[in-house]
């Protein structure tokens, strides 16, 4: 067998697309990240995770897998979500950097080139700041101001603001993420908690291509409560603050009736005051409950030590860049998984 000599291969890169029904769209999304990619002239691979897409966006893929080259296709058991097809993702890429795309194109491929130069300039992330948002309404771009600056204040780790998962990260970083063992994975927070020598490039965030937005507000609030108590438990904290607040007042307010009873002599009077302190501590206390259960189904959740994601199957393109001609494939062992894997 000829020897490899390392210096002499190419580094090569993984490019990740999470889809949720992206029929419409992801004809397009596979030509433009073509364009870019074959200009740089690296090994590449395209690993397409399919989140349980019922729209026919899977078979679609599926039936090019036999011509377009440098394909690979993880299908979910089912939707677990955004973040779960990313874990899947990155856990599948084979490449020396991996690439995290949206498939609606929100994300431009033209600006790959830029995050691989920064790569070999050295950085281990590659992590790409909205200067702008296109296509998104003045409620989602408030909520989305409001909700990163809340969350660095809270959390330890530093999540630059206007990060989204478009980035690109080293082998290095993704074995560190893949470390992570949570179930709950807020993937901005772990990205920020694995740290590592980072470039960050502003960019315009273009509007979908096509299709839908796959998140209602709801989802994004979800999110939002994800992000925050996987990252801090200050809200405890606030939770014990506010209740120290109120039974001090509560203390001076029932000492002011004591006094004044002794001055004045009692009377029923006070039914609204009553009221209104009951209520407010009514309020108070539910909300803190329901904060202390916001953590304690957290732990809930972990102590389950359920996987992340399941694999229906994988399939890859016949022709893979990233196979190396030299050497038997690596990469044999992702052809064709078992069903209903157990990944991780
Ligand atoms: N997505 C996914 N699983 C989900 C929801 C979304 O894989 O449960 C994918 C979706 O197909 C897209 C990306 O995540 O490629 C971003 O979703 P979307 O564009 O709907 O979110 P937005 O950009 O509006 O925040
Ligand atoms: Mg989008």
């Amino acid at each position: 067998m000829r020897k490899l000599d390392p210096a002499a291969r190419l580094p090569s890169l993984s490019v990740v697309i999470p889809f949720l029904n992206e029929r419409e769209v992801l004809p397009l999304c596979l030509a433009r990240l073509r364009q870019v990619l074959d200009g740089l002239g690296l090994p590449y691979q395209i690993v397409f995770v399919d989140d349980g897409s019922r729209d026919g966006s899977a078979e679609y893929l599926q039936g090019l897998l036999s011509t377009e080259p440098c394909l690979k296709l993880v299908r979910l058991a089912r939707n677990f979500g955004k973040e779960a097809a990313m874990t899947a993702g990155i856990a599948h890429a084979e490449g020396d950097a991996v690439i995290l795309l949206d498939a609606d194109l929100q994300d431009p491929p033209e600006l790959i080139p830029d995050m691989v130069r920064a790569w070999q300039a050295g950085a281990d992330v590659v992590c790409m700041r909205r200067r702008s948002r296109a296509g998104e309404s003045w409620a989602k771009r408030a909520s989305a101001y409001a909700f990163y600056r809340l969350l660095n204040r809270l959390s330890r780790a530093a999540i630059p603001a206007d990060t989204g998962d478009f980035r690109l990260m080293s082998r290095r970083a993704v074995r560190a993420l893949l470390k992570l063992p949570e179930r709950c994975r807020y993937m901005k927070g772990l990205y920020a908690w694995v740290g590592m020598p980072t470039r960050i490039i502003d960019y315009d965030r273009a509007a979908r291509a096509a299709g839908t937005t796959k998140w209602n507000y709801f989802a994004l609030f979800r999110l939002a409560m994800e992000g925050i108590t996987s990252f801090s438990t200050a809200p405890l904290r606030w939770a014990t603050g506010m209740g120290a607040i109120a039974a001090l007042l509560g203390g001076l307010f029932g000492a002011g009736i004591i006094a004044k009873t002794l001055m004045y002599g009692g009377d029923v009077a006070g039914y609204p005051s009553l009221m209104a302190t009951i209520t407010f501590m009514g309020g108070v206390q539910l909300l803190t409950i329901g904060l202390l259960g916001e953590y304690v189904g957290k732990t809930y959740l972990e102590a389950k030590q359920r996987p992340v994601y399941l694999v229906r199957d994988v399939r890859s393109s016949r022709a893979t860049a990233l196979h190396d001609p030299l050497s038997s494939s690596p990469f044999d062992a992702c052809h064709l998984a078992p069903h209903h894997a157990f990944d991780r």
